[in-house]
């Protein structure tokens, strides 16, 4: 039953796109059977039937990032075969998994990190952590991102807990990102721009001489909407 005296609301923001559960279950049909028969073809319903969303998984493990999103990481990790991922907001760890996966399949080492505030919803089992290392700390205080100055590149920043983010892209470009390196801000821009348009813009503007929006990426999902940025110019 629904509790509706409780007093400690939580902040939604951490629920964002999430579907406020870090453990994938497989699709369940409730209006119509799995096995439709075929002489009733024409009449099959054409939706999904079920929450496209939270149904999105990388080997048993729920992954916040959709087909579009993760077809375009595939093609970027390609390019760029990069030697460490970091990725703020770990939640059910689903992408640090995919990441690790991606680079062994394609056949190069890298090294991938996440960083969440609350690591008690990561699920990904002990067996599965090769390559893959987390941190709890939470993005508001800068101190948190000290121990990542000596990473391997080439490298990719992808900011997935939208807490601080422009500070930290500060700090990625004053003392982390070479070039050709990535910072990657998921999901928000839309809404950033939406509410804020001014500000958005002025504050991408301060990375001018720095970074570029990277045209072949930043369109390929809604989720990378315009925030697929890379450093352009040699490290000051
Ligand atoms: N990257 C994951 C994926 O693609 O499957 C999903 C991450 S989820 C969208 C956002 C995460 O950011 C949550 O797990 C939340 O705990 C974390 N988060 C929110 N605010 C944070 C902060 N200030 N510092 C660190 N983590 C934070
Ligand atoms: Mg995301």
């Amino acid at each position: 039953m629904t509790d509706t005296t409780r007093q400690d609301f939580l902040d939604l923001n951490l629920f964002r796109g999430l579907g406020e559960d870090p453990v994938y279950h497989p699709p369940v049909l409730a209006d119509r059977p799995r096995d439709w028969p075929l002489d009733r073809w024409a009449e099959a319903p054409r939706d999904l039937g079920f929450s496209d969303f939270a149904r999105y998984q990388w080997r048993g493990l729920r992954m916040l990032k959709d087909p579009d999103t993760q077809a375009a990481y595939h093609d970027l990790m390609v390019e760029l075969r990069p030697r460490t991922v970091i990725e703020l907001g770990v939640y059910s760890g689903g992408s640090l998994v995919w990441f690790r996966d991606m680079a062994e399949l394609m056949g190069f080492d890298c090294q991938v990190l996440g960083i969440d505030r609350d690591l008690s919803r990561c699920q990904i089992p002990e067996s599965e952590m090769k390559n893959i290392s987390l941190r709890e700390a939470d993005c508001s205080d800068l101190a948190t991102f000290e121990h990542l100055r000596d990473l391997p590149h080439p490298l990719v920043f992808i900011d997935d807990a939208h807490a601080n983010t422009f500070n930290i892209l500060r700090w990625s470009v004053d003392h982390l990102l070479h070039e050709g390196d990535y910072f990657i801000i998921e999901d928000m821009i839309p809404y950033w721009y939406r509410y804020s348009p001014k500000l958005l813009t002025e504050y991408l503007a301060a990375f001018a001489g720095e970074l570029s929006m990277d045209m072949v990426y930043a369109n390929a999902s809604s989720q990378l909407e315009r925030g697929v940025l890379r450093r352009s110019a040699p490290k000051a």
